[in-house]
């Protein structure tokens, strides 16, 4: 979670939001990819650190099945992201700061989790929360 917040850091140049993300190999240490949100430096509204980072760790491993792989991000993702997690088949998401407005894994919707998918991650939210959500507050206070 370190690195991700390391990760959300570097958005903040390009104008973004800070939230940072990170794939961890199945032996749980490697660093298969980091990224954070460019959807301003890109102009592209898909441009999430967690899509990002999932098709970075897929072009790394030249598989698109994440399959034993941990995806650690600083705040709960949204709609898209859940999706994109469940379609890389990721074994665990490793979350920081809840998202009361959007979040898609527990506080508006659940969907990585929903008993229908027949495949569900391992969620675990809360890590380092207050430090990943006062890097949001710093950051929208600071507009
Ligand atoms: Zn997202």
């Amino acid at each position: 979670m370190r690195l991700a917040l390391d990760e959300a850091a570097r958005a903040v140049r390009g104008g973004d939001v800070p939230v940072g993300a990170v794939v961890l190999a199945p032996d749980g240490a490697t660093v298969l990819a980091a990224a954070h949100n460019e959807r301003e430096a890109a102009g592209d509204p898909t441009a999430h650190a967690e899509v990002l980072a999932v098709r970075r760790a897929a072009a790394r491993l030249g598989e698109w099945r994440l399959t034993g792989c941990t995806l650690v991000v600083t705040l709960e993702p949204c709609t898209m992201c859940a999706g994109a997690i469940q379609q890389s088949r990721l074994d665990r998401l490793v979350y920081g700061a809840r998202d009361e407005k959007a979040g898609a894994v527990g506080s508006l919707w659940d969907l990585v989790r929903d008993r229908r998918l027949n495949h569900r991650p391992e969620v675990i939210g809360g890590v380092l929360a207050d430090a990943c959500s006062r890097q949001l507050t710093d950051f929208f206070r600071e507009r």
